[in-house]
């Protein structure tokens, strides 16, 4: 049988679709190929997949329906028949209900489903028993450095953070441990295996259990030692943490913040996390050589233009990195998104809700509001790296050049005069 998975983009590896190729061909009579929304109605024409599988984000769900439209009509023009669609990923798992259109809807993993429905035979009982994602749909390309995605566990152990999908995961599927995490020497054998130039970790957070993460240091170190990325909480990361993190070339960490107003924090389920955590954790880190990406988000409900700036504030004190910054996003479905309804922050009807953290916010906030957002997020990070914290009214469309402009003259100026 032929099945195409079809991911919005090539542009990275999709984990998700690269792990159910390997499942589908399992059984060596399933052919299986993966494709973007570009390339899908060409290839899903002329290859003549009897099975077309959707994985789809929240934000998505529209481009995806109208192309399934016009595919299966194409399809029936040239083969008299219609291939059987299947929706899986984020938003057919929280959101069936705007699926109508499609065949078959898959929630959450997807990799026994799909045996089942391919009838492979194969029982995937734990993560160990998955095999490891068949990558060939995802060349390497010259010239451009080769990272390759790996994920070391599902699921997270923390849980509690209101704008994540994870609580509301493991609501819907109970049965499932909070935190599946694969034997360490599988991991390595497989980064060893692909052998790439980079390995950046999905996981929600890399190396919770401390032996865990020791053993998997010194064997990486050993058998691999290739740089590479993940994400931690800042909770995580300890003196010890970072000396391992180095030693087993470990070059940069993800680490969000999301806001430094204690309040916001609380609101959005992270008020356990205290800023002394953030600035050990950086601290830490930045002593043995490894880079810090800190991630923030602007714009939460009851959010003022100061309290984000504050954010910016805290940022240029602890002197990441990078400073990533989004605009935040009331994803229904998500504890913080469901409340931005009941309270009226958000009254939209989730159309206006993109695949993008980074457009105009969409709460109930006044145009002005709106404004500044959109310009400090664009501003953000050039700010911390000149040690600028612009005031609310420059945060201004207009004003924006002249805003780029004065940052970066600051900047010249330090480095003129000290
Ligand atoms: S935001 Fe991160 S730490 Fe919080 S629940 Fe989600 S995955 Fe876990």
């Amino acid at each position: 049988m032929k099945i195409l998975l079809v991911c919005k983009s090539k542009k990275m590896e999709n984990l998700g679709c690269m792990y159910l190729k390997s499942v589908i061909q399992f059984n060596s009579e399933n052919e299986c190929r993966i494709v973007s929304l570009d390339e899908a109605m060409y290839v899903g024409i002329n290859w003549e997949p009897q099975i077309i599988g959707y994985s789809i984000m929240t934000g998505d769900e529209k481009k995806f329906h109208r192309f399934n439209q016009e595919l299966q009509m194409n399809y029936f023009a040239a083969h008299k028949k219609m291939p059987t669609s299947i929706v899986g990923a984020q938003d057919p798992t929280f959101f069936p209900e705007g699926y109508e259109w499609a065949d078959i809807i898959i929630p959450g993993e997807a990799e026994q489903a799909l045996a089942d429905l391919l009838h492979t035979g194969k029982v995937y009982g734990d993560i160990d028993s998955i095999p490891w994602p068949a990558r060939d749909d995802f060349p390497k390309v010259e010239g451009k450095l080769d990272i390759r995605d790996f994920i070391a566990s599902r699921g997270c152990p923390y849980n509690k953070c209101k704008y994540c999908f994870n609580a509301r995961w493991k609501e819907m599927f109970p049965e499932q441990a909070r935190l599946r995490i694969r034997d360490y020497k599988d991991v390595v054998a497989e980064i060893k295996f692909v052998n790439p130039e980079y390995a950046y970790f999905q996981d929600s957070c890399f190396g919770v259990h401390p032996k865990w993460f020791e053993d998997f240091c010194q064997l990486y170190s050993k058998e691999v030692g290739i740089p590479y990325q993940c994400h931690m909480r800042p909770e995580q990361v300890s003196m010890d943490k970072a000396k391992l993190l180095a030693k087993s070339n470990c070059v940069a960490i993800k680490i969000a913040l999301e806001s430094s107003v204690e309040r916001l924090r609380q609101l959005v389920g992270r008020g356990s996390m205290q800023l002394q955590e953030v600035i050990n954790a950086i601290t830490c880190l930045h002593l043995c050589g490894v880079k810090v990406a800190l991630q923030n988000i602007i714009g939460l409900p009851t959010a003022s233009i100061e309290d984000d700036l504050e954010t910016l504030r805290f940022n240029i004190e602890v002197r990441p990195d990078y400073a990533w910054v989004s605009i935040y996003v009331p994803y229904p479905g998500t504890a913080l998104g469901d409340m931005c309804k009941e309270k009226g922050w958000y009254k939209g009807n989730y159309e206006d809700i993109t695949d993008s953290f980074f457009d105009k916010s969409v709460l109930e906030f006044p145009e002005e509001h709106k404004e500044q957002l959109y310009c400090l997020q664009k501003i953000f990070a050039l700010c911390v790296e000149t040690n600028y914290l612009p005031k609310p009214e420059e945060l201004t469309l207009n004003n924006l050049p002249k805003l780029v402009h004065r940052v970066m003259r600051n900047l010249g100026d330090k480095r003129l005069y000290g």
